[in-house]
């Protein structure tokens, strides 16, 4: 499951991630972060059935957390499969399939925007 998170210094006084994983011992993968000196937003993959321990320690500790279920989105009738986003992505989530058709793997998209500056047709958004 991936949780977007955000939160701002005056309301999380404690080192955010470092302290979840101490009290839950779940493990978190930080797949994106952009912190601020006023504060920051996180995008972190967790295994699924932790969800709402994770959730519920980030917003006890002051965080806001919402789940995100999709992330890139391709809109089939603009795309023409000229490849443009694929080089663009750093994880791997858009390519070709045997036919040259694009796909388009959102389990690994860490909604870093790339791909929709790059593709000459506007046929992806992110869909958080
Ligand atoms: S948003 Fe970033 S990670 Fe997701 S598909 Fe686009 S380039 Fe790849
Ligand atoms: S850059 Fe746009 S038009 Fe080109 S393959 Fe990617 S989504 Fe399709």
């Amino acid at each position: 499951m991936k949780l977007l998170v955000t939160f701002s210094r005056r309301d999380v006084k404690q080192p955010l991630i470092a302290q979840t994983v101490k009290d839950t011992g779940v493990l978190i993968n930080v797949e994106r972060a952009h912190v601020e000196s006023k504060g920051g937003e996180l995008l972190i993959d967790i295994p699924d059935k932790d969800t709402k321990i994770i959730t519920d320690a980030m917003e006890k500790a002051g965080a806001r957390v919402k789940q995100i279920e999709a992330s890139v989105i391709r809109d089939e009738t603009e795309c023409v499969n000229c490849g443009a986003c694929i080089s663009v992505c750093p994880q791997d989530v858009l390519f070709f399939d045997e036919t040259w058709t694009l796909c388009v793997d959102t389990s690994k998209c860490v909604l870093c925007g790339k791909c929709v500056d790059a593709c000459p047709h506007q046929a992806l958004s992110l869909l958080p």
